[in-house]
């Protein structure tokens, strides 16, 4: 927190002061970006709007605050639009009831990119984060407007879902793990005016693997019944859903216990003798059979059947575009149409479909594209 760049410090104080004036309500939603390097300095800002709009920026790595005499925990969170939770979490304290006049907390829980709009535009602020944003991460955009309407928000071309209004605006842009590295354009849309960022995409770390035509090769023989299922899921994932995503709520991990990440979200992977490169789109854990599924937060099941390659599948949708699915269960627990609360038993670890052995797939979705889900619950 200490060692940021001097040349910071006067857009830091601004933002801080931004902060205590327009509180946000994302109690809950702390994306990590531990798989970024951290270090980002750099976005290119343009007011495309019926005039040329002031527009400063600046790059955090960290949004802070300054203990005031006789301030509690409780008292900062509220005016800063977090929770005691979040900020014992992500300041690592010990005691939330032992903080110092002068201790500096940490607001944010990782960094993040903030754009300070001044006059003329709609827009009072965009904080983007994490920060910079790599393959196959969702970047959460939080829009501070200066009136009390929705803004559009887009990400090249795709329409982001945005959940809120007015100060609290918020959206989630998933980036896909194979999405090429480079400039991305987010256009930030209040009636006639645009603030249009760009997002250096940066390239993610992940691991290659071949699939054995021995364990691929009895399914994916068979491509017209695995391109109908991959048909039929992208649709499911592209659908409307129902209510809207709560910012306010945490995901948790699927499985109880520590189990073996046994292939990781991104990773490379070809099939047999096959050169063509797919990335994996869930986080898998080597689990044994029977050990049971839960709900990560509430939603509403879309999905609980047998697939073709999935196996036993179970699709939850959280609202806005957000949904995660559970593959190759060797049980389902829930049926097609309920909801579910945080926590509850939706199916039991399995090796149906295409599995060479039991485990978890857990796979996550955000308006459509398959994202990091472990990002989602550091
Ligand atoms: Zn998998």
């Amino acid at each position: 927190m200490r060692a940021l760049r001097p040349a910071l410090g006067a857009i830091l104080a601004l933002l801080t002061v931004l902060l205590a004036q327009q509180p946000a309500t994302a109690g809950g939603l702390v994306l990590s970006g531990s798989r970024g390097d951290g270090a980002g300095h750099q976005a290119d800002v343009a007011a495309l709007s019926p005039r040329s709009a002031p527009v400063s920026l600046g790059v955090v790595s960290a949004v802070t605050h300054s203990v005031q005499r006789g301030e509690t925990l409780g008292a900062i969170a509220a005016a800063n639009g977090t929770d005691v939770a979040t900020l014992v979490r992500i300041n690592g304290l010990s005691d939330p009831d032992r903080i110092g006049e002068g201790q500096v907390l940490r607001l944010l829980g990782s960094s993040g990119l903030a754009v300070v709009a001044m006059d003329g535009v709609a827009v009072r602020r965009v904080t983007v984060w994490p920060w910079p944003p790599v393959q196959g991460q969702t970047v959460v955009v939080w829009a501070q407007m200066r009136n009390a309407g929705t803004p559009k928000i887009q990400l090249e071309d795709r329409d982001l879902q945005v959940v809120g209004s007015g100060a609290s605006s918020w959206a989630l842009a998933p980036i896909g793990p194979l999405a090429a590295p480079g400039p991305r354009r987010l256009v930030l849309s209040s009636g006639q005016r645009h603030l249009v960022l760009t997002l250096p995409i940066g390239p993610g770390v992940f691991p290659t693997q071949n699939i054995p035509a021995s364990a691929s090769q009895p399914i994916l023989s068979q491509p017209t019944r695995v391109n109908a299922e991959t048909a039929r899921m992208n649709d499911l994932f592209a659908g409307a859903e129902p209510g809207p995503f709560d910012p306010g709520q945490r995901f948790r991990l699927p499985l109880d216990g520590e189990y073996p990440h046994s292939s990781p979200f991104g990773q490379r992977r070809t099939y047999g003798a096959g050169t063509a490169v797919s990335a994996h789109a869930g986080e898998d854990f080597s689990a044994p059979s029977g050990v049971p599924v839960f709900a990560p937060a509430v939603g509403t099941v879309l999905l609980a059947e047998p697939l073709f390659v999935r196996g036993n599948a179970v699709v939850i949708a959280h609202g806005s575009g957000v949904y995660t699915g559970y593959w190759h269960l060797s049980e389902l627990s829930v049926n097609a149409g309920e909801a579910v609360e945080q926590g509850q038993e939706i199916g039991r670890v399995g090796s149906t479909g295409l599995s060479t052995g039991a485990h978890l797939h857990w796979e996550m979705r955000v308006s459509g594209a398959a994202v990091d889900p472990m990002q989602w619950v550091d």
